[in-house]
């Protein structure tokens, strides 16, 4: 099956842990999205774009099907359902184009808290609840452990309590929900990002110059994210220790200051934000005026 139409498709989750992120990538890559009706395809003002806005578990088979051309999905959700296509021996081509800085988080397994859990052999013939079976699986096998797996869309972390599993393996940040459940991470199966993927037969020319196009726009925005502006007036005498204080600053851009010889202006874009102990460390050999400002875009 393929996608009807010259217009670029692309799947994003409609309202969740990964909408907003995607929604601002693709803003800042200047895409003009009006999603203000909760309607299920968004259509790009200013190019040949449309969003399809769905639940995340629908992405990576929109994309898998041909029925999207790029999609903005979970890695956990997309390797399981790599998996569960080559059990069942269905299509699962797509192609990863990059990995975003965004949708961190890891797939672990939890025990009860008062448990004395020793090692991944202390899971032999229990009972674990999760909503990636096939990614537990292939983890238990790789480990040796026969244990059963049980399916549930939602609400895992409650199945210790509900007698329903002696374990979980579950997706987890911060572990404050685990914690609120009485459960601690006891083994890490697998660590995931958000991904923007794109299906294998695309061969439009006009869709694969727009993907050209706003590739580096991606890679741009990424690079921006991560690197801070950094401004600061310092004393020409200490210029050499004060340089050596800015993380990245090979060669700094240095600005005189009008009516002040004295004193020297210095510009630096950073791959590192400044922290709180350099800039006293900057303002003790009499530096001032130190601003650490975010950088919107940027082009090499
Ligand atoms: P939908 O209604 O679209 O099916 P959902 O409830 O299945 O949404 P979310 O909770 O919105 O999914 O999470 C979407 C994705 O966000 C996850 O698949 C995962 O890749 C990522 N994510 C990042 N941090 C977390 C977290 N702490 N818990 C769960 N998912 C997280
Ligand atoms: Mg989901």
């Amino acid at each position: 099956m393929t996608v009807d139409g010259k217009r670029l498709r692309i799947a994003m989750q409609k309202s969740g842990r990964l909408s907003q992120d995607s929604q601002a990538l693709l803003t800042s890559c200047g895409l003009k999205i009006n999603l203000r009706e909760q309607r299920l395809i968004a259509h790009v003002e200013n190019m040949e774009i449309d969003l399809l806005r769905v639940r995340d578990d629908d992405i990576p088979g929109l994309v898998m099907d041909g029925v999207c051309d790029l999609g903005i999905v979970g890695e956990n959700v997309l390797e399981e359902l790599s998996l569960q296509r080559q059990i069942d021996n269905e299509p699962y081509n797509y192609q990863v184009l990059t990995r975003l800085d965004f949708g961190g988080c890891r797939l672990s397994i939890a025990v009860p808290q008062e448990e004395n859990y020793q090692s991944v052999k202390d899971l032999e013939g229990r009972t674990i609840a999760t909503t990636y079976p096939r990614l537990l699986n292939r983890y238990l096998k790789q480990n040796g452990v026969n244990a059963r797996v049980v399916t549930l869309k939602g609400s895992v972390e409650v199945a210790p309590r509900a007698g329903l599993a002696s374990a979980i393996c579950d997706l987890v940040s911060t572990g404050a929900t685990l914690e609120a459940n009485g459960l601690k991470e006891v083994e890490v199966i697998y660590r995931s990002k958000a991904v923007l993927i794109q299906r294998r037969d695309l061969a439009e020319s006009n869709k694969l110059n727009m993907i050209n196009k706003l590739m580096p726009r991606i890679a741009g925005v990424m690079q921006a994210n991560e690197s801070k502006y950094i401004m600061l007036h310092a004393p020409r005498a200490q210029l050499e220790q004060v340089i050596a204080l800015l993380p990245g600053a090979e060669n700094p851009t240095l600005l005189p200051l009008a009516g002040n010889d004295a004193m020297v202006a210095i510009h630096v874009v950073s791959s590192e934000t400044l922290f709180w102990e350099t800039m006293e460390k900057l303002k003790a050999l009499g530096a001032s005026s130190i601003l650490v400002l975010p950088i919107e875009k940027m082009m090499e």
